[in-house]
């Protein structure tokens, strides 16, 4: 068998980091080389990352210096599930590196988005980015885009676990982009007298965004489209963390075949 693909993990020790480790090791062309998270790793020395995730021995250490790891192990590609106040700065060294990269951590802005395609460019680097890996959750954005083409009056719901540090999600404004650049004549509001703050939601373009958090979600999103006499309600539903390990999957096996930033997952699919 042909050399297998070296990934690095960031944000090892945490709930999407875990399944992620858990996931490489269930792959035959892929293997974990290296696992980061650095408060973990100095809280709880000498942890494998295979141990961590349930899945036994890897020989693979949590360990904290994300350039020491880059240097020593060389990986063909880091997935980093991290924070949105991390991510840029794993960034700046991975694709700084010429490593590509398979991004899932969300709250990336636009500017963010801007220096990871200049990093990529000066460093011949590939970095996907997709707010959303789960299979399902693609699929809406794609039926949200065929529905705002005739329903273009929409607001979006969305639902995650209260842990979640960034608000609205971005999934709900990847959606809420689609909606803007496919829809024309939305029907504008009645004049409000607004009670209680905020009851309207986030705006984007037009588009009403409401942000939920509360234990018991892991992701859901709704997306409502109202019409003459009609509504259509769009939703996906993301049961547990396993749902976004196929994309994820897909992403560390196709990105290096890409060039620049990929954004979106759909993106590779089509491929
Ligand atoms: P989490 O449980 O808080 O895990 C994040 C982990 O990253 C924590 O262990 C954290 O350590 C660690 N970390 C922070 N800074 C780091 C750094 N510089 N290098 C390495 N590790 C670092 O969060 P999660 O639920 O796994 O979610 C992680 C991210 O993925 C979030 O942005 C979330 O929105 C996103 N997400 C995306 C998708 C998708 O499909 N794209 C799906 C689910 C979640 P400390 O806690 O000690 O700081």
């Amino acid at each position: 068998m042909a050399n297998k693909l070296k990934v690095l993990v960031t944000g090892a020790a945490g709930r999407m980091g875990r399944e992620v480790v858990r996931a490489i090791s269930a792959e035959a062309d892929m293997e974990v080389v290296a696992a980061i998270d650095p408060s973990f790793a100095a809280a709880n020395p000498d942890t494998d990352a295979g141990v961590l995730a349930g899945v036994g021995r890897l020989g693979v250490d949590v360990q904290p210096g994300l350039s020491d790891a880059l240097y020593r192990t060389t990986p063909d590609v880091v997935v980093d599930f991290t924070q949105p106040a991390s991510v840029m700065d794993n960034l700046r060294l991975v694709l700084g590196d010429g490593v590509n990269a398979v991004v899932g951590t969300t709250g990336l802005t636009d500017a963010d988005l801007t220096e990871i395609r200049q990093l990529c460019s000066t460093n011949d680097a590939r970095c996907l980015v997709a707010p959303n890996f789960a299979i399902g959750a693609v699929l809406m954005m794609q039926f949200v885009k065929a529905a705002a083409r005739h329903m273009p009056d929409c607001e979006i719901i969305e639902m995650h676990h209260n842990k979640k540090l960034d608000a609205p999600s971005g999934t709900a404004m990847k959606t809420a982009e689609i909606v803007a650049a496919a829809r024309t004549g939305a029907s504008p509001d009645a004049t409000q007298k607004v009670i209680l703050e905020g009851a309207r939601g986030g705006d984007f373009e037009g588009i009403k965004v409401h942000s939920i958090r509360m234990p018991g979600f892991v992701a859901s999103q709704e997306v409502i489209f109202g019409g003459q006499g009609q509504t259509l309600t769009i939703r996906h539903d993301t049961l547990d963390r396993s749902s976004f390990m196929p994309g994820v999957v897909l992403g560390i096996r196709r990105i290096g075949g890409r060039s620049g930033l990929v954004y979106g997952l759909d993106a590779l699919l089509e491929t």
